[in-house]
This record gives C-alpha cells, structure tokens and sequence, in this order.
C-alpha cells in the first residue's frame, strides 16, 4: 500500500507526534491486518473479526493490556519512541483503534471519551460561513451541539426532512460543507437513504462531506463507509461497549488526510479515549455479534407482540415499517430500538413507570433493557415546539431491548400495559383500549 499523503500542516504535526508508528494502521500486523478488505485478502466473517486479535506483547497476552501511563520513556534526547504521551497517543487505545477501523472497513479510526466527543472533533472540520444540512429528527445531543455551532461559530444549519433525498438535493451548493445522516433516526425510527444521498451530495459538490452516525446500527449491522460516506462516527457507549458502563465515541474514514486533520483535534484538545476505556470497549467489541443478535430477536418478538395488539409500532423488522425495503437494502439486521405510540400521554407514562425489568433510562445498546419516553428525557432538549413540528409524538414510548429471556420482557410488557390501563386483560387473552394513535382522550 502506498504510503499516505502527509503533507498538510495537520498531517505533519500528527507525524510530528508519531514519527514512527503507521498511524493509518497499513503496514501493521496487529488488528484490523488479518483480513482487512484492503490487503486483498479473503475476508472473515464479521463475527471472527470481532474477536480475531493479535498483538506485539512481549508475554503474549491475549487480551490488550491497560498501559494507564500518562508518559513513556524516550531513548534519547530526541525522543524517537513510538509513544511519549499518552494525550497523543497511547498503544492500549491505538491496538483498539485498529481493531475498530477493522470492523468498521475503515484504514482509520479514532477513540475518543464520548460520541458527542466524536461529533465535536467532525465539526471542528468546519469553517465560520460553512453548511450542514441535516435531518429534523437528529439525536438531542447532536442537535444541541449543531445548534451552538450555528449560534456562536458562524455555521449555518439546514434541517430538512433526510427521508426525503430530494429536500436535500435542493439545499446542496458550494457552501455546503457537510451533509450529516442519521438510520434509523430516533426515536421516530425514519429510514434514510444514505447510498443516493452519498452519490448526490458529491456530485454537486465534491468537497462536501457525508457523515453518518452510526450509532442505532453499529459495525456489526451496517457500514456506511461502504455506502459512499466519507466518514462515520458512534457512540461507543451504546452496541460497541454494550454494557452501560462506560463513555466512548469513535470516529472512522478512509481518507488519510482527514484522518489526520481529525487526529490533529483529538491530540490538540485532548478528547482521545482513556486507557483504562479503551480496554473496556475492545473487550465489549469482542461480544457485539453475539449481544447484538440476541437483542434483535428479542425485538423483533416485542414489535410483533406490539403490533399485533393494535399499536401502532416503529420497526424496520416489521413489514409494516414504509421503509422496509430501503433499510434492507442498507442493513444487515433490525437493530434492537424500536416505539410505540399508546395515543395519550399519561397512559404512556404509567407504562414506563410500571414496568420493572425495563429499566426507565436513556440510552440504549445495553445488555439490559431500557424504556423511555423520548419527549421527556432524551429528547427533552428539543424544545416542546420544534419536537410539534418535527412531528414527534408526545406519547411515544422508546423500547431498547436486551439480551434478557423475551417472553420475561414480554410478560412484563403485558403487565404494565394492562396496570396502565392501555390494554384490558379479558378470558381470551389483551383487548387493545382505543389505542388509535389520533385518539385525544384517554381511555381509562
Ligand atoms: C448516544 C448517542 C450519541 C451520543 O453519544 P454519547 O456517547 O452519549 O456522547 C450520538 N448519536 C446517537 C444516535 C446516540 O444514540
């Protein structure tokens, strides 16, 4: 492989930190070599590959050891060693970088503390004057970070309805500096073409960028790198780590040159992944194809179970999803998020209150299951008028499933629905209580 172009002034500060080590993770053997797309070779299965490491550690350790060290030792007075400090960069978060660059069919990827963090490191690509369009059903943070570039740095941002390419089209001009996509959205789980939107975007302007956030799909179920992005984050808070006990983001492209100018911010700002961190999230890499399959079969069941009581469910598994073809087409599997919509308000909230192995809380890719009401909590930043325009339902209840037994999640499901007056429970089984979502008045 031919050696990167370094010849920006980013990319020569980020050579200046790592004059040996191949940033780009090219020439190395360790994780993402084996079977990396680009070495030509016969590919694993993804499953393998989330688990297929190697490394250069002297005793042969088969897990990356924590090197909670803030400086290295240098050889000479004039450095030299592959690392120095671990703000710019530090070898357990660089064997996870390449393993997650790997799966994520990247030749770069970045670990930082947060998926926010990685959303702040794309924007900081962006100049006073620039345009990001984007969609109107964005992910709270990411809105709230889009909305303060816009107030305090000159950045002017479009919203526009993303399920819709050609509404994008029409804003893209020369000032477009960044499209930036989210599938599924959520929580009202919209499908977005990201192949036809990647191919429009660069053919009006092939400056521009196309960012996807990954984060309700996760290596294991799309790349949209694949798909013609330029560049892809997540919240590695989420699937990637998988059990709720850590923040991370990571950020993934295949340009060089844009990976340093992103290297350059996380090094400049300080923002790369902890040590102890990156430990934590390539050991709950390792088990994503096996959490994330379980979670989607145990979806699956609840949206069917859903839907077949009358509600009206938001899920790409389900048939009735209007965008079931083009998430298919994008996506290896359903993901493991999926709303409802119950028709009044207090009768959602007494569901998320009454249930107990759904555990009320934010976030999702969580080994346990989670239940919200995306209005009230996560997207709780989105003023009460935009959430009206955007069409988001006040009533609407958030599932993220976990690895539990499904009919468990399913019996508890039943009993809060019934406790919350939204079903009846007669001989013959649930009565769905007037849940037309249009219905105004509550039926309890
Ligand atoms: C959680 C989330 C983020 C932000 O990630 P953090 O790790 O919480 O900073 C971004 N996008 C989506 C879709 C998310 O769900």
């Amino acid at each position: 492989m031919a050696a990167p172009d370094r010849s920006g002034p980013a990319a020569q500060a980020a050579n200046k930190v790592f004059t040996r080590v191949d940033v780009d993770g090219h020439a190395l053997p360790p994780s993402p070599a084996p079977s990396s797309p680009l070495s030509g070779r016969r590919r694993y299965a993804l499953a393998t590959e989330l688990v297929y490491t190697e490394s250069k550690d002297q005793y042969g350790s088969s897990s990356i050891p924590i090197y909670q060290s803030a400086t290295f030792k240098q050889a000479s007075s004039n450095g030299g060693n592959e690392y120095d400090y671990t703000r710019s960069g530090n070898p357990t978060r660089t064997h996870l970088e390449r393993h997650l660059a790997k799966i994520m069919n990247a030749t770069r990827a970045l670990a930082v503390g947060s998926g926010m963090g990685a959303l702040d490191v794309i924007t900081r690509l962006l100049k006073p004057g620039d345009e990001v369009i984007t969609g109107d059903d964005l992910y709270g943070g990411t809105n709230r970070l889009l909305t303060y570039l816009q107030n305090n740095q000159g950045v002017v941002v479009h919203h526009v309805d993303t399920t819709n390419p050609e509404q994008v089209r029409k804003l893209i001009t020369s000032k477009t500096a960044m499209v930036l996509l989210e599938t599924p959205t959520n929580p009202l789980i919209k499908i977005v073409d990201i192949p036809s939107i990647a191919r429009t975007t660069h053919e009006v302007n092939s400056k521009a960028l196309v960012i996807v956030d990954n984060t309700m799909l996760s290596p294991m179920l799309s790349n949209p790198l694949d798909l013609g992005a330029d560049i892809v984050y997540e919240s590695g808070t989420k699937y990637l780590s998988g059990h709720h006990d850590i923040m991370a983001g990571v950020i993934a492209c295949n340009d060089p040159e844009l990976g340093n100018r992103m290297y350059f911010t996380v090094n400049a700002t300080g923002c790369g992944l902890s040590p102890n961190d990156s430990f934590l999230l390539m050991r709950g890499v390792k088990t994503l194809a096996i959490r994330m399959e379980k979670q989607q079969a145990n979806a699956q069941q609840i949206a069917e179970f859903l839907e077949s009581h009358g509600f009206r469910v938001r899920y790409p598994g389900l048939k009735s999803h209007p965008q079931y073809d083009l998430h298919w087409s994008m996506a290896r599997g359903a993901g493991a998020v999926l709303s409802f919509e119950t028709g009044d308000v207090g009768i959602s909230e007494r569901i998320v209150e009454a249930a107990r192995l759904w555990g009320i809380s934010v976030s999702f890719g969580c080994v346990n299951s989670l239940i919200s009401m995306p209005c009230r909590m996560s997207h709780a930043s989105i003023d009460a008028k935009t959430r009206q325009e955007r069409q988001m339902p006040e009533d609407i209840i958030r599932l993220c499933v976990g690895i539990e037994d499904a009919s468990d999640l399913i019996d508890d499901l039943s009993r809060a629905l019934v406790q919350a007056g939204a079903v009846t429970l007669t001989l013959d089984g649930f009565h769905t209580n007037d849940v037309d979502t249009d219905a105004v008045t509550p039926s309890v």
